[in-house]
């Protein structure tokens, strides 16, 4: 069978001519329209949120979270403990992305004390408000005296990060995970074995770009050889250490990809990073030493244990135009983002 090409019979081809002009002419306001909202937000950009639906608060879910400064347990609606904590725990500043990172990681961790055990230190509270213990929390109180005259608006921001992404947890394999997260990597997070007991398949090293200008990348920490030796030697009892040979005495002898230190000997023991970092209050177990003067002077690099999600790294992502659930599942590898419901009853 041949195929052969049809020319256009002049019917044909005004009904083409027609429609064409239709197209252009209907298409043609939408273009005119969409101009004017440009330049607009170019000249004035006006903080708008998107409408956002939420469950009616009958039906939210309610936690119970021990209140240090009132020493009791309190009950309160899970979305209304996650404003205060997203607020205690990431400046308001930061962009939108990774403020909804962070909600979305705060309610997992929540919801994952209150199907199991709950906070190990009160009994009958799913969370307490200690950031050294569980997360952070501050109260409404506390942050209409923390933001005073910004109130208004980051009260509003942090509430539409997380009533937008209300009922959402991170789980893997069918279970919320373990979430841990801390503010500066200093380029690159840490396998979770390397700081914690246990090794979790989602709690991954991975670089964590873009943090060089924050505050907390760099930080410098002095004490006497005496001060340093001191707590050394009431840390690990047999360090032995003296102030006169503490130079001699600590050496670093193994560091992991993401630059903390694996092995350092101290005087009579090998000790990890970390222990060190915890005996001498170091921002991070990335460091280096110099001795000067009678001091002795620990650079780090970083802030916080190094597991999980880097706040300052979330930030730097979501800059670069990264939403929330780009950003949680970069940094916890091979998590899915799930409905609350599926897991609390
Ligand atoms: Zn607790």
């Amino acid at each position: 069978m041949r195929y052969r090409i049809r020319r256009a019979t002049p019917v044909t081809f005004y009904v083409h001519l027609v429609l064409t002009l239709l197209i252009l002419v209907l298409a043609c306001p939408l273009i005119l329209l969409e101009q004017p909202t440009i330049k607009e937000n170019r000249l004035a950009p006006v903080v708008t949120y998107a409408p956002i639906t939420t469950t009616p608060i009958q039906d939210q879910l309610r936690i119970q979270m021990y209140d240090s400064g009132q020493g009791k347990v309190v009950e309160m609606l899970l979305d209304e403990y996650l404003v205060g904590v997203v607020a205690a725990e990431m400046p308001a500043t930061y962009q939108m992305g990774a403020l909804r990172a962070q909600a979305v990681a705060a309610r997992t961790y929540c919801v994952k004390n209150k199907i199991s055990s709950g906070c190990s230190a009160h009994e009958g509270a799913d969370v307490c408000d200690q950031s050294n213990h569980c997360q952070a929390y501050a109260s409404p109180e506390q942050r209409k005296t923390r933001w005073g005259d910004g109130f208004g608006a980051n009260e509003e921001k942090i509430r539409y990060s997380v009533y937008s992404t209300q009922n959402e947890i991170l789980t893997y394999q069918g279970q919320p995970i373990t979430v841990l997260f801390h503010s500066t990597s200093g380029g690159m997070t840490e396998d979770v074995e390397h700081v914690f007991s246990q090794a979790l398949p989602y709690l991954r090293s991975v670089e964590s770009p873009g943090e060089e200008d924050s505050s907390k990348f760099h930080d410098d920490k002095s004490f006497t050889l005496k001060e340093a030796a001191q707590l050394l030697n009431e840390r690990f009892q047999d360090a032995k250490v003296t102030a006169d040979k503490l130079s001699g005495q600590l050496s670093i002898v193994k560091r992991y990809d993401s630059g903390r230190i694996e092995q350092i000997r101290v005087g009579g023991v090998t000790v990890s990073g970390v222990e060190v970092r915890r005996a001498l209050g170091l921002n991070s177990a990335n460091f280096t030493f110099t001795v000067s003067g009678g001091q002795i002077t620990f650079h780090t690099v970083g802030y916080g244990h190094g597991v999980g999600m880097s706040q300052v790294g979330a930030d730097a992502m979501a800059r670069e135009g990264n939403t929330y659930a780009e950003i949680l599942k970069y940094y916890y590898t091979g998590i899915e983002l799930d409905e609350i419901w599926n897991y609390v009853k």
